[in-house]
């Protein structure tokens, strides 16, 4: 039974969470506030979850799982997931505001989010149909025919950041629902309002109870318990990679499956030849979107010595000259981040930056001039002079700021390029069509993207190498994650 809570006033009201079908607050009665992050303002309060509330959402989901939902065929559950898509599209605007205020993505960029998010969910609606196992000829003696099965995996916990909600929801749900799991999804304290709309929306289509759960709560108190629940056979998450190692050790109770994606620290190289006029903006904004806030953001921008102040000078240009504010205003580029936590971090790295001797170029400081006070604002900025042990070129900052590194030749660009712990993304500016070949294939990492940034599609598999986690998402290799494979061998002589 759905009960109908009023719908997206982000006017400080409270909202329930969605476990079982039903609206429900927090056994204990606890709540929590979620702040626009453009001006500190409260837009909604929801329950804050603990133990005895992720007991209840697995409980829900095993239910669905071993009940009506397991009765589901394919060609039903892509329906179901078409009808989805379709609410998405007709609700589109709904959810842009709703990640705008929630956690300050501007809204411009939030609708041009639009084909990415209907594309996955038609996407995994044609995988609905689509999964299969094989029939293998086996050598054994005597007439045994021998097939594969590929099974829902199960009861999937999903535990997803605040920088791109929607995206990462459907990134979770979407496979779940494909595959015939279900899914206890728990979002980021900071921006927990889209997916319970989003849970709205899948009620709407007819989703049957308790095969989508959203649990709003902390890391700790929610996402720990959900992580080392003994009836959740995996874990999706998305996050810091200290989070994620804390996931894998919490997974080792019932050694649960788990796949992971995680942070980075991605290099972005512009090699002499490149097309400027592309390569500038492409660069700042690989950083610059979503003020920084992006597992993937270019931070280590390695540019060619002898185009390397020319560049720079470009680039100082581009992100002076990006225009800042609540993203609410279909004007702005860049909005705030996510909180005065996340604020004070940043600031800790553009101190930490010029302390070990980098050169700032632009930015460097907090924006707090009128309405951006009661924001969590900072100035794309640009440090050039940087060296390969600085922190602001080893560590993942999460924020608006762009390390340059000049280099000289490719094999020592690749070289310094790979020394890192992570290995999410990398991007590569260069019109010659052997070094992108090279590059691309020497460097290490689950994306790289040449003359261009960000592209990321439903069909293509997305993931990390070394500690950037594992396990993909997108493509076929994603709709696995969702199954298992069954070996069946039937004697018929
Ligand atoms: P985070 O790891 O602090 O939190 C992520 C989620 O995990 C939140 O829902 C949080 O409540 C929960 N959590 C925290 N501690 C937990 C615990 N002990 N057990 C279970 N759950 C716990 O990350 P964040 O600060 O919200 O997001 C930023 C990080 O996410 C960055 O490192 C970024 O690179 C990464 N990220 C990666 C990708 C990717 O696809 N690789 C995408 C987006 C963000």
């Amino acid at each position: 039974m759905t009960t109908a809570q009023p719908r997206h006033l982000l006017d400080g009201s409270h909202r329930r969470m969605f476990i079982g079908g039903a609206w429900v607050e927090a056994v204990s009665g606890q709540t929590m506030e979620t702040r626009n992050p453009a001006n500190g303002v409260v837009i909604a309060t929801v329950p804050r979850a603990g133990k005895k509330d992720i007991e209840r959402a697995v409980a829900a989901a095993r239910n669905a799982f071993d009940g009506p939902w397991s009765r589901f065929k394919p060609h039903e559950r892509q329906k179901l997931l078409l009808r989805i898509a379709e609410l998405f599209e007709r609700h589109w605007e709904e959810i842009c505001v709703s990640d705008t205020t929630d956690m300050g993505l501007p809204i411009a960029r939030a609708r041009g989010n639009a084909n990415r998010v209907l594309g996955m969910l038609r996407y995994y609606a044609g995988m609905a149909t689509a999964l299969h196992g094989q029939t293998i000829d086996n050598s054994l003696p005597g007439d045994i025919v021998s097939y594969t099965r590929k099974e829902p995996i199960g009861v999937v916990g999903a535990i997803i950041p605040w920088n791109a909600p929607t995206a990462a929801s459907v990134w979770k749900i979407g496979p779940a629902l494909a595959t015939g799991c279900t899914v206890v999804l728990k979002p980021s304290e900071d921006a927990p309002l889209t997916p319970l709309l989003i849970a709205e929306l899948m009620a709407e289509a007819g989703v049957p109870d308790g095969v989508v759960n959203i649990v709003t709560g902390t890391g700790t108190e929610a996402g720990a318990p959900l992580a080392e629940h003994m009836g959740v056979d995996k874990i999706v998450f998305t996050g810091s990679t200290a989070t994620g190692q804390s996931i894998v050790r919490a997974s080792a109770g019932n050694l649960k499956r788990v796949s992971l994606e995680l942070g980075g620290k991605s290099p972005v190289i512009v090699c002499t030849d490149a097309d400027l006029e592309r390569a500038v903006p492409v660069a700042a904004m690989s950083v610059f979107a979503n003020s920084g806030q992006i597992c993937i953001a270019g931070s280590r921008l390695f540019v060619a010595r002898q185009i390397h102040d020319e560049f720079v000078a470009r680039l100082a240009a581009y992100a002076a000259g990006l225009r800042i504010g609540n993203g609410i205003d279909p004007e702005t580029e860049i909005g705030p981040l996510i909180s005065p936590r996340q604020l004070q971090r940043v600031e800790g790295y553009l101190r930490a930056g010029s302390e070990e001797g980098a050169r700032l170029v632009v930015g460097g400081t907090r924006l707090s001039q009128g309405a951006l006070a009661a924001g969590n604002f900072v100035a794309p900025t640009v440090f050039a002079g940087v060296s390969d042990t600085m922190r602001i070129a080893r560590e993942e900052i999460f924020g608006p700021v762009i390390s340059a590194l000049p280099f000289d030749t490719l094999d020592e660009v690749v070289r310094r390029a790979n020394d890192t712990p992570y290995g999410l993304a990398a991007g590569v500016f260069t019109r010659d069509l052997s070094t992108a070949h090279q590059l691309s294939r020497r460097l290490q990492a689950g994306s790289v993207w040449v003359n261009t940034y960000h592209a990321i599609d439903p069909a293509v598999p997305f993931g990390g190498y070394k500690m950037s986690g594992y396990g993909r998402e997108g493509g076929t290799d994603h709709l696995d994650e969702y199954l298992n494979t069954k070996g069946v061998f039937i004697r018929i002589d």
